[in-house]
């Protein structure tokens, strides 16, 4: 049997039990499903990984609860949620969670208004990219605009409980790792900002849980876009181990332990998630081939185009 490379797969909402249950059990039968611990023995004790494979969950939304919680239990494989205290403890939903069933079109036009500009060349570019080019205080201000001129209220929460996490922790399957409080684009914040933003993640966390918070991932997770070399210091200051990005690929020991790729899966059937889990570097190229520019561009466009509030 083919060997595959040691792989983090990365995974936010899961809102189909099957398909879940199918790419768990595929993942099974090619790799060894290891736990963050197995990582971190790697990376700091020397121990030999082969065929590894670890799988995380972002944000912490219900559906690992209700969708891949009683899986984990039955098929017995660990598994990593990042997750932000306040979002939990609060009831609050992140920003895109907050906007999940907006109108687009309408959303735009509100964010053009904050930016102040009106230049067709804009016209194409997706939602997504000018609002992670923007900091907390101005995504939130146009979301409050929206709801305001909308006559909207604010969208019910979509992420766990606290009783939730406590039982995912207690289970002793699942390790709870932070997301920061608010999940900003941690390099669109001013120095302060990202470090409280990071630090009070840790810190909430070890006291809801009672335990120690080792490892941490970077909210949208671009390395040098989303995060770089200011975020890993302030990680290391507050005792976390690893953390990990969303750059497409496998892990081995030239990676910074503060900076370990992982693979995002969304969906799909056998054939393409072994092509994924192979050969993934070459997926975004390929996206890019066909479909032309892809978020990240538009971004490097935008800010290369000045175009901020
Ligand atoms: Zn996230």
């Amino acid at each position: 049997m083919k060997l595959f490379p040691n792989t983090v797969i990365n995974f936010h909402v899961v809102h189909d039990p099957i398909w879940m249950e199918f790419v768990l059990k595929t993942l099974k039968s090619l790799f060894n499903m290891v736990s963050a611990q197995h990582i971190e023995s790697y990376y700091y004790s020397g121990e030999k990984l082969k065929n590894a494979c670890h799988i995380t969950f972002d944000d912490g939304h219900q559906s690992f609860y209700y969708n891949v919680f009683p899986l984990l239990k039955e098929l017995r494989i660990p598994a990593t949620l990042f997750v932000s205290p306040k979002a939990i403890l609060n009831r609050e939903n992140f920003w895109f969670q907050e906007i999940g069933g907006y109108n687009r079109q309408i959303f735009k036009k509100f964010i053009k208004k904050q930016i102040n500009i009106n230049n067709s060349r804009l016209q194409k570019i997706p939602l997504n990219s000018f609002l992670k080019n923007m900091d907390l205080e101005n995504i939130w201000k146009v979301i409050e605009q929206y709801q305001k001129q909308m006559n909207t209220g604010p969208t019910p929460c979509v992420n766990i409980t606290s009783e939730q996490l406590i039982e995912l922790h207690q289970s002793g399957l699942v390790t709870i790792g932070a997301h920061t409080m608010n999940h900003p684009i941690l390099k669109n914040e001013k120095d302060k900002m990202a470090s409280l933003e990071i630090q009070k993640s840790i810190e909430g966390l070890k006291i809801l849980l009672n335990a120690d918070i080792k490892y941490f991932a970077y909210p949208n997770g671009v390395p040098g876009l989303d995060f770089d070399e200011r975020e890993m210091e302030v990680l290391r200051e507050n005792g976390i181990a690893l953390a990990f990005s969303t750059e497409n690929k496998s892990f081995n020991k030239r990676n910074n332990p503060l900076n370990i790729p992982r693979r995002g899966i969304s969906k799909g059937n056998r054939i393409f998630l072994i092509f994924k889990l192979l050969w993934g570097q070459h997926w975004d190229k390929l996206k890019r081939t066909i479909g032309g520019k892809q978020e990240n561009d538009y971004r490097l466009m935008l800010k290369r185009m000045e175009v901020l509030p």
